[in-house]
């Protein structure tokens, strides 16, 4: 057992079990899985993730996700998806507030909130 990442409580709910994805979309993992969210704080996570924070940085995992490993790649493939997301999130959402882009990959949507909105 694990305890959340956020506010280290031990108590959770079970929202999902089953296969992942696991690699480019349409791909599913071997292995059944966990999702939880913290009874403590809300926070939703993979309960016992069984890859390493050294994995999620490799060029192994990025072939893996995005067929390639180049950030360029990446952005090329990922940038025209972020405004439609940012329109309908609306120009306040992040006005005047601390953005966590939790699991945000190349940091693109971050990027464009800092671009294209002044705050
Ligand atoms: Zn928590």
């Amino acid at each position: 057992m694990t305890n959340c990442n956020l506010c280290e409580s031990k108590e959770y709910s079970i929202v999902y079990s089953g296969v992942i994805r696991d690699g480019v979309f349409g791909t599913e993992s071997q292995n059944k899985y966990k999702v939880v969210k913290c009874n403590g704080c809300g926070l939703v996570r993979l309960l016992n993730n069984p890859l390493t924070m050294q994995y999620y940085q490799s060029d192994e995992y990025r072939n893996a996700y995005n067929e390639t490993a180049d950030v360029n790649d990446y952005i090329g493939m990922h940038d025209d998806e972020q405004p439609p997301r940012l329109e309908k999130s609306g120009v306040n959402m992040f006005r005047n507030k601390t953005v966590l882009d939790f699991g945000c990959g190349c940091v693109i949507i971050n990027q464009q909130v800092m671009e294209n909105w002044v705050f």
